[in-house]
């Protein structure tokens, strides 16, 4: 039946970033989109909330990594309200005796390596140029819609080749290694090797001296080169939904809000709509999950109508989520020993050192409490003040390597995790303790139950180095059926990929038809 008496084309399920952005493409591209989202919030993990009244904060996701430009401009979020408060923020590694490390991107910055440590920026260089160079190669592939991850590496080892030997030579050198390894044999200085090792492994469940951190790093460095760096939206990552809202609609799509998917229906081996968990029943010959494909394939659709093999490769699949969130609210701008005040709107980073972040992945694997943890921090605030009531700020935390099943459970240790992140900030910044005035803490457990991201887990079952050649691509068995979140290609992150190339996919295989 329509809803509302009405026909649709396509049913997106989940009104988050990558469904969102799906809609959008399928509205430009003609077709008549119902989007169906099971909270009464859209945006799944990219929404603003407050920590208290007046203090506003992105409450999980706080970056905008790698929104490409093209997809910026097909949805013209800009004109749908979605404005930067900074765009292209410096990376500053946090030290305690106030002796910071910008991570460089000029030649102020190696500069700056230069008088830290000496050797280090004349290898940055040389390391710089080789990582940008595989990158760039990777970072087309990632922008190639419907190119499955499995073809884009051999894709990517192709092109380098054909590009030169040598490349290939030192590439295939590579993508095996460890990010922990190359990092010790190209640099010595603690904190530069503590920010590359916490960018390869943010988000993930492996540790930096894990085979195949090389290829996260990669991976990461080409999704950043295809946005305009990283970015902060004014009033957080809740005005990137609604701007993606606004485009959907803008392309005449409907967005429910409040309605679980529970089951999809299939007719003669081609999906015919989906039934909502109030027993509706709402027909379309298109439909596009931004879940991830375990709960997609197995949990809506039903192991029935797929391969026994890719059932028991789908139900393998591990969705370790491994961040937890901490949410703060400040009387004032912390000061950070020896940081300018205006770096303070920087992405900061406590990475002291590799070992620092190996530790933290090592505390992990035995669902400890990192005793030292590691963090990536914003200050929103400072580049957006309308965040906060003037002069106090919000202060935005992810903390990686933190267990799904923390030993002594979530409940009981809680306290214990917020205090443990609370005195490490404090290394940094004196008065950081007495400017605290609220807090929120978003556990994975947390992250998985109100945000409905399975495990809690960054990738959604993708990007995961143990199971190259790697994430499917939207396309599923299933006639009708397509993927668009963050388990498929082009993989996670405030990116909109997916979605496009879910919808460019969607368009070849229809005029090849
Ligand atoms: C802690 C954390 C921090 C992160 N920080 C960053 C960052 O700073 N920068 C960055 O680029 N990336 C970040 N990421 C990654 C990025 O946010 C995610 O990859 C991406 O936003 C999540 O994918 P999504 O938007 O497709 O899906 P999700 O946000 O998982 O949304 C899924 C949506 O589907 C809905 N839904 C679930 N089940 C149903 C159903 N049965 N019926 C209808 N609707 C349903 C949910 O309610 C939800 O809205 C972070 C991830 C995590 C976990």
């Amino acid at each position: 039946m329509a809803w509302g008496g009405r026909k649709y084309d396509a049913i997106v399920i989940g009104g988050d970033l990558n469904g969102l952005a799906a809609a959008a493409y399928l509205g430009r591209a003609h077709q008549r989109v119902l989007v169906l989202e099971e909270s009464a919030t859209l945006g799944g993990v990219a929404v603003t909330g407050e920590i208290m009244p007046d203090y506003s904060v992105s409450t999980v996701t706080h970056l905008v990594e790698a929104l490409p430009r093209s997809v910026e401009r097909d949805l013209k979020l800009a004109k749908h309200g979605l404005r930067m408060a900074a765009r292209d923020i410096p990376t500053v590694v946090l030290d305690r005796d106030g002796k910071h490390l910008v991570v460089p991107r000029n030649r102020k910055d190696i500069a700056a390596l230069a008088v830290a440590q000496p050797k280090d920026a004349a290898a940055w260089r040389a390391f710089d140029r080789r990582m940008k160079a595989h990158a760039a190669l990777l970072a087309p592939l990632l922008l190639d819609d419907a190119v499955p991850a499995a073809s884009s590496l051999r894709r990517l080892v192709w092109r380098a080749g054909w590009n030169r030997a040598d490349r290939l030579a030192d590439l295939l050198h590579l993508l095996p290694q460890s990010v922990g390894d190359l990092l010790d044999a190209e640099f010595e200085y603690p904190l530069l090797k503590g920010a590359l090792a916490l960018d390869a492994v943010l988000g993930g469940a492996d540790g930096p001296h894990a085979p195949g951190t090389v290829l996260r790093l990669l991976h990461r460095m080409a999704m950043r080169s295809l946005g305009r760096g990283l970015s902060i939206p004014v009033g957080g990552l809740g005005a990137a939904t609604d701007a993606l809202a606004a485009a959907v609609v803008a392309e005449h799509g409907e967005i429910r809000t409040g309605v679980r998917v529970s089951r999809l229906m299939v007719e003669g081996g081609a999906i015919a709509g989906v039934e909502t968990s109030d027993g509706v029943a709402i027909v379309a010959p298109l439909v596009v999950s931004s879940l991830d494909p375990r709960f997609t394939m197995l949990g809506l659709l039903g192991a029935a109508h797929i391969e026994t093999e890719e059932a028991r490769r789908l139900a393998r699949t591990p969705l370790p989520g491994s961040v937890a969130k901490v949410n703060l609210a400040l009387d004032g701008l912390p000061e950070f020993r020896g940081l300018a005040p205006a770096m303070c709107g920087a992405r900061l980073l406590v990475a002291p050192s590799l070992d620092a972040v190996d530790h933290a992945a090592t505390d992990f694997g035995q669902r400890a409490l990192a005793s030292e943890p590691v963090m990536e921090i914003t200050i929103p605030s400072v580049v957006d003040p309308a965040l906060a009531p003037a002069g106090h700020h919000v202060m935005s935390v992810l903390v990686p390597f933190m267990p799904h099943d923390v030993e002594g459970g979530w409940p009981a240790r809680r306290d214990e995790f917020m205090q443990r992140v609370t005195k490490t900030i404090a290394q940094y910044s004196p008065d950081f303790a007495g400017r605290l005035i609220a807090g929120d803490v978003l556990t994975p457990p947390d992250i998985e139950t109100r945000f409905g991201l399975p495990g809690g887990d960054w990738y959604c079952g993708g990007v995961r180095v143990a199971d190259l050649p790697g994430p499917r691509g939207p396309a599923t068995p299933v006639s009708g059926l397509w993927l668009c979140g963050p388990g498929t290609h082009a993989a996670s992150g405030v990116t909109g990929l997916p979605g496009r190339d879910m919808a460019a996919a969607f368009a070849a295989e229809r005029g090849r038809r």
